[in-house]
């Protein structure tokens, strides 16, 4: 099926705030160089220790962030450099759910007036019900009870509020749903309920996901396809399974060893990921994963891996698999 958002070498670059006089030096690469498609229909998850870049990501497809450098095309239109004009009217093909979304909820206004407020801009000529029967149905769309249209946000639980967060992200009729770490601050118990919401909503829409989580075990339950980041690169990108079955980035490796499983008869080495993610202000050279890699040789510490093809939809960027391409070069 055809791709509804494709992302090519996308760069997000902060200044860097430095010395006694505030003189601009050097730049943050919050987002340095991010590539990949997402089909419409499908969920893209985007995985990695918090510090990584993967909101700047979201946040810069969307055009929230402004990017330094590259390409976001969605549904065959470039949104970098796109006149806000025109941005603003694609603002309701691409929406954002949020890890809190309280913080994003007016708490002045009573649930219904929120959604009627976004039911109103998403306004689809053909549905002639009265706003007040549209924002009932969307409730009831969300699992929540529509008795409870005229309560205030603080009145609902935090799972509750996640699904007032879904419902007005999906009251707009988006095609896309950038998903922000949205079961992160949820019990254990809840968050399968959001994440089946979202997996039903997305059938019966046909929404598109792009989910950010730090969590491989959130990330597997909703994704098709997973991009792993590290410090504002992918360094791997593959289909569930096959990244699951067959992890091939160091990094990956880890993140998979330290996911539960199930079955204790398989159990795994479990890889201990030593420090935290190093300041992308000031990143190692190389392979930026070099200081906590134990694969690490030589080339790891000056030369900065590129990608590899590994299969149909398979590919990373470590020095490990990079072997064929550098005979081909030569
Ligand atoms: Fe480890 Fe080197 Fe691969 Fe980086 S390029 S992940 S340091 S083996
Ligand atoms: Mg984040």
């Amino acid at each position: 099926s055809e791709d509804l958002l494709v992302v090519d070498n996308l760069k997000t670059y902060f200044p860097l705030k430095k010395g006694l006089f505030g003189q601009t030096s050097g730049h943050v690469k919050a987002v340095d160089g991010v590539s990949f498609k997402v089909k419409r229909g499908e969920t893209l998850g985007i995985v990695g220790e918090s510090g990584c870049g993967k909101s700047t990501t979201g946040r810069s497809i969307l055009q929230l962030i402004k990017p330094s450098a590259g390409s976001v095309r969605f549904h065959g239109e470039e949104l970098i450099e796109m006149p806000q004009a025109k941005l603003r009217d694609m603002r309701s093909q691409m929406q954002i759910i949020f890890q809190d979304p309280y913080s994003s909820l007016n708490p002045r206004l009573t649930v219904a007036t929120i959604l009627a407020e976004a039911l109103s801009v998403g306004a689809s000529p053909s549905d002639t019900r009265p706003m007040r029967e549209r924002v009932m149905a969307l409730l009831r769309l969300v699992g929540l009870n529509p008795q409870h249209a005229d309560r205030y946000p603080h009145e609902f639980s935090g799972g509750q509020r996640q699904r007032i967060g879904i419902a007005r992200a999906i009251a707009v009729s988006p095609k896309l749903i950038v998903a922000d770490e949205p079961v992160s601050a949820l019990d254990v118990s809840i968050q399968a309920q959001i994440l089946n919401l979202m997996k039903e909503l997305q059938e019966d829409m046909g929404l598109t996901y792009l989910f950010i989580s730090h969590d491989l075990g959130v990330i597997r339950h909703i994704s098709d396809r997973i991009a792993v980041m590290y410090l504002g690169r992918i360094v791997e990108i593959a289909d569930k399974k096959c990244l699951f079955e067959n992890p091939l980035h160091p990094y990956t490796q880890a993140l998979i060893s330290a996911v539960p499983v199930p079955n204790p008869e398989k159990k795994k080495e479990r890889i201990v990921l030593g420090g935290d993610v190093p300041s992308p202000a000031n990143p190692p050279v190389g392979c930026a994963f070099h200081p906590r890699c134990r694969h690490a040789t030589e080339i790891c510490t000056t030369l900065r891996p590129t990608e590899t093809v590994m299969g149909p939809d398979h590919i990373v960027a470590c020095h490990l698999y990079a072997h064929d391409e550098r005979s081909q070069q030569a």
